[in-house]
């Protein structure tokens, strides 16, 4: 409720900051002192009260960032280790590490700790349980009515969260839901007893609801998919829908958490689609909570309140500056995505102080909660209301359990409303949050670190944060890449390499673009591509039509199938184009293999939308496939320019030595249809950019891909007959041309049949041949994912079931092999399968889809019956069941599939499958896991998710791969940052989007010149 201020005051700008505005500053240091000196009257004994062993920890983790790190890890594993031996294990090699400090009293203890772990172990839980207390309430609904009557003795109001955030599968989300109602009813039913309502509880218009709960999306449902936002609300109204009627009926205040950036947009129009529902009009009186740290937070609460004047509804808002500081900042960093949050913390308290005024602008509509433990957010809230004359009852503020005591009291004397946010749950599995809190009170930046250890005056606090933009250390603009992110050899490339940034789906208008695109794609389907010989287009050919693999009966297009003479003419029109090519400047080839990237680019959602159509490729898949592809164009025309230049070998007087690379020859890229656009470009520009005329060969199910390819190479300016495109049958035409003795060099990836044939097939050297044949070939796996018995579930079942299903397990990566062990067998078992529903299979045209058809009938048929061995060999534990709608258009599907009680010497375990499919072992302890991991004929990819350092640093040692993953999913490659590629059968060593793959395509020369004339050499030597 607000009274009008004397002079109406101008609205909050769109643009920029509030400006300093010295009586309103004069107001907010008055209001800010008299804070200061009541919290100095009546210091909080808490997390930083002098006496403890917390105060002692913390002291040491700001001091020591190493230290730090491990506490905070160890704390996080606690939970998971059910043996004092394994307590102990963690102790020490946390604790233990190298590059901490410790007291030697300390270290000693630790490395005595073996002899007796429990003497150590039960203590040392016993602190971090003590420790957790101070941020958790309680465990059950009986805690918490005591937290509220406390609360409310104290003047406070109260909102709950119950501590639970990741849930997997439906099970953990129905009983996450009915811990909700049932907080709801007994909380009511005791409340219902009490007289009268705390300070806090009393608005300006009389008592507010005192259950007030605070709800995180994220635990409603595991059908959470950001980029498929309509289903995922559907998804989560169902659970909602029985906490809002439920608050409904006892009266209570519900809360919309906010949680990390990628549920933002998903989070505000779940909130304002549910509110639209007719029932939810009137009641429940609700709330959401907005991050001022968001670049796009201001934009978010102008719509809000646009929409809730529409609607006439009431809400609240918290403003909050947002808890994922650190973590939005490293992952847009990884993804090449624009960094959402702010990078300087005074940008986001100047945000947080512009959004207050708004948010009072707003008050007849909206009531504000103001969440910050910091004292100037705080006094700026309370100046702005004082200028606009609003009843501080009218608002209020919400502090954390176990945090800023004496603020709440302080601002309590001060006639304010707080509110206390009080996290209940068990206090193990919270563990999240007290990490969470305890980066929080050590933050480098936070206001309670600065006030707690005396680093800033009480004057330093409270200045403005604009004047401190305009003093304080620049920080790199957000979206800038700190030091070290570009590329180790950028200062040699121009311009330096950066990975394409793949599309963020969790934004509509990504999402309008894709779905336009599929469309228009739809209405060009069914077109006839010849090959491409010397620069000609040979149409007068038989054509195969290439279908979509969810629905066969729709065809992409017709590709002309090669003969056995067509490919002789494309040897012949390699060989004669190569000497020009070999002669061109490697600049020159660099520089169309960028054009080609920036084609790429230019056509990203129409590639996407073909890649969906002919390889059935989900909508994630579809764009890391293209960007792979831009990555591969991009890379290796740096790593040209790199190579084009001789390299001086050693420096010696009166020589000159260098080193350079001349191109093989003709070179033939058979490529596989599972990265229809990525491998293809890859195997197809590697040896272009090195000089080489090549020979194309897509896979058979994707050529309409391989055709758009070669159009894009061509526009880009590959000469003619320097790339020629000749889909073809493996069987008559490819095994042709790699006995051709003409050709240089294959460049494979596909099955370990065909792979190990053109081995020996390009072995033999006959006669008039001029060169031995190089041949990359990379070829299957059998790869596996060893999940710890410390792993952090709520990490590890995400990704396995990503890294086995993603794209129906038809990645060379795929995981197949799933390896736990005995110790937190059951565990995962019994989370993992529950899991396992919530993957979503279907037309991968919709953009939830993980999991879409198989390539063809073939392969489908070879899966099914993998799927029989595995029920006659090991146990059938999960499958999906394909709903009838699916596989009514003939799609190729298959159900995802899990098989426990698998051994190493079944077919299932031995054997490629290249389909959803997993089978899943039991290890006694870590060296039976890495033996079964090692045991198989392939060694491409492999992972282990543990919170071992031990572990972690023997897997690097002792689990031989070529891709090894720690403590992620096993898929999902990028160039550069991970050169792919195995060795076994797997392949023969090379690393796709390495540094050292062109190098396959390329004879080094070595080059000597005696520089010495007469006893004279040239200056510079
Ligand atoms: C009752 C309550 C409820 C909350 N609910 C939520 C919620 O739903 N969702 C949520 O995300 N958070 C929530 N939080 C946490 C909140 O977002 C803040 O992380 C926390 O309160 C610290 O902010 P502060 O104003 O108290 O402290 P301050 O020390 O003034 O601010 C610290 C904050 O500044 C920001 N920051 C730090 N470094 C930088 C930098 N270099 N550049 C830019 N910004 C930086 C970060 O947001 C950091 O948390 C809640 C907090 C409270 C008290």
């Amino acid at each position: 409720m607000a009274t009008s201020p004397a002079t109406p005051l101008p609205p909050v700008p769109t643009t920029g900051f509030l400006p300093p505005d010295p009586p309103l500053e004069a107001a907010v240091r008055a209001e800010g002192e008299k804070l200061f000196a009541l919290m100095d009257a009546h210091p909080a004994p808490g997390l930083f009260s002098k006496k403890g062993a917390y105060a002692r920890l913390m002291d040491w983790a700001m001091k020591d960032p190493a230290f730090k790190t491990q506490l905070f890890r160890f704390v996080d594993v606690l939970p998971s280790l059910d043996s004092s031996t394994e307590i102990v294990r963690h102790l020490q090699e946390y604790l233990g590490d190298k590059a901490v400090e410790l007291h030697p009293a300390l270290k000693t203890g630790l490395a005595a700790a073996s002899l007796a772990p429990a003497l150590v172990a039960g203590p040392v839980k016993a602190q971090v349980v003590d420790m957790a207390r101070q941020f958790v309430a309680g465990e059950g609904p009986d805690d918490l009515v005591k937290q509220l009557r406390r609360n409310a003795r104290a003047g406070l109001a109260t909102t709950i969260d119950l501590l639970g955030e990741t849930v997997v599968s439906a099970a953990e989300a129905d009983a996450f839901l009915q811990r909700n109602l049932d907080v709801l009813d007994t909380v009511a039913a005791a409340l219902a007893k009490d007289g009268a309502p705390a300070f806090s509880d009393l608005g300006p218009s009389g008592p507010l609801p005192r259950l007030n709960l605070s709800v995180k999306i994220s635990a409603l449902t595991p059908d959470v998919h950001p980029a498929d936002p309509e289903n995922s609300i559907v998804a989560l109204k169902q659970r909602l829908r029985p906490i809002l009627r439920r608050a409904r009926e006892v009266g209570a205040f519900i809360n919309f958490d906010m949680e990390s950036y990628k549920f933002k947009d998903l989070t505000l129009a779940l909130f304002k689609s549910i509110l639209e529902e007719e029932e939810f009009r009137p009641a429940p009186p609700v709330g959401i909570a907005l991050q001022a740290y968001l670049r796009d937070c201001e934009a978010d609460l102008r719509e809000l309140i646009a929409w809730a004047r529409r609607l006439r509804r009431p809400i609240s808002v918290r403003l909050v500056k947002g808890a994922y500081w650190d973590y939005e900042t490293v992952l847009a960093q990884q993804r090449a995505w624009p960094v959402p949050v702010w990078s300087r913390k005074a940008e986001s308290d100047a945000n947080y102080e512009k959004l207050t005024a708004l948010l009072f602008d707003h008050a007849d509509l909206i009531t504000s909660a103001f969440a910050s433990h910091n004292v100037r957010s705080c006094a700026h809230a309370i100046a702005q209301a004082g200028r606009r004359g609003i009843d501080p009852r009218a608002y209020e503020f919400q502090a954390l359990y176990g945090m800023a005591d004496e603020l709440k009291a302080a601002l309590l004397q001060t006639g304010h409303r707080v509110r206390e946010y009080c996290a209940v749950g068990a206090l193990l599995p919270g563990m999240a949050y007290l990490v969470r809190r305890l980066l929080e009170n050590t933050s480098n930046e936070g206001f309670l670190r600065a006030r707690n250890t005396g680093e800033a005056t009480k004057e330093e606090l409270l200045r403005h944060p604009v004047e401190l933009l305009h003093t304080g250390d620049r920080k790199p603009e957000s979206g800038q890449a700190p030091a070290g992110y570009d590329s180790p050899v950028s200062g040699v490339r121009s311009p330096p390499f950066r990975n394409a940034a793949n599309t963020d789906f969790t934004r509509a208008a990504a999402r309008d673009q894709l779905r336009a695109a599929l469309q228009a794609a739809g209405a060009r389907l069914g077109r006839r591509w010849p090959l491409v010989i010397g620069g000609r287009r040979i149409a007068d050919r038989e054509y195969v039509p290439s279908v979509n693999p969810a629905r066969p009966a729709q065809i992409i297009g017709h590709w002309a199938k090669a003969t056995r003479a067509d490919a002789d003419a494309a040897v012949a029109a390699a060989r004669a184009a190569f000497p020009a090519w070999r002669a061109t400047p490697a600049e020159a080839r660099s520089a169309i293999l960028e054009r080609a990237a920036d084609l790429l680019e230019s056509r990203r959602m129409e590639l996407n939308a073909l890649l969906i159509l002919e390889a059935a490729k989900p909508w994630v898949e579809a764009d890391a496939d293209l960007s792979e592809a831009i990555d591969f164009c991009r890379f290796y025309a740096a790593e040209m320019r790199r190579l084009g230049r001789p390299e001086i070998t050693q420096r010696v007087p009166g020589e000159h030595c260098t080193q350079a690379w001349i191109p093989r020859g003709v070179t033939v890229s058979i490529a596989p249809w599972n990265f229809p656009l990525a491998i293809l470009t890859g195997l197809t520009v590697a040896p272009l950019v090195a000089g080489n005329a090549v020979i194309m060969k897509p896979a058979r199910q994707t050529s309409i891909i391989g055709a758009v390819l070669m159009e894009i190479l061509t526009e880009a300016g590959v000469p003619p007959g320097v790339l020629n495109y000749l889909p073809c049958l493996g069987s008559e035409v490819g095994g042709h041309l790699v006995a051709h003795r003409q050709v240089d060099a294959i460049a494979f990836t596909g099955s370990r049949a065909v792979g190990c044939k053109i081995w020996e097939t390009a072995g033999q050297t006959l006669p008039g041949q001029a060169n031995l044949k190089k041949v990359v070939c990379e070829m299957g796996g059998k790869n596996a994912l060893i999940i710890d018995s410390d792993a952090d579930l709520d990490e590890a079942i995400p990704a396995a079931l990503y890294s086995a299903f993603g794209y129906s397990g038809q990645k060379c990566s795929a995981l197949s092999r799933l390896i736990v062990l005995a110790g937190g067998y059951e565990r995962f078992l019994e989370r993992f399968l529950a899991a396992c529903p919530s993957v979503p299979v279907g037309d991968p045209a919709q953009p939830g889809t993980v999991v879409g058809p198989v390539i063809d009938a073939d392969a489908r048929q070879k899966i099914l019956g993998y799927i029989e061995q595995g029920k006659k060999e090991a146990t059938l534990a999960w499958q999906a069941t394909l709903p009838p709608e699916l596989t009514a258009g003939g799609g190729y599907y298959v159900p995802p599939t899990v098989f426990t009680d698998a051994k190493p010497d079944h077919v299932i375990v031995r054997e490629e499958i290249f389909g959803p499919v997993i089978a899943v072992m039991k290890a006694r302890d870590l060296d039976e896991a890495f033996a079964l991991a090692n045991g198989a004929d392939y060694a491409l990819t492999g992972g282990l998710f543990s919170r071992s350092p031990g572990a972690l640093e023997r897997a690097q040692r002792e689990f031989l791969v070529g891709n090894l993953y720690l403590n992620r999913g096993i898929t999902g490659a990028i160039v550069e940052r991970h050169p792919f590629g195995g060795f076994k059968m797997s392949g023969g060593g090379t690393k796709a989007g390495g540094r050292e793959y062109l190098q396959n395509f390329l004879f080094p020369r070595a080059i000597a010149e005696n520089t010495l004339r007469r006893g004279f050499t040239p200056p510079e030597e």
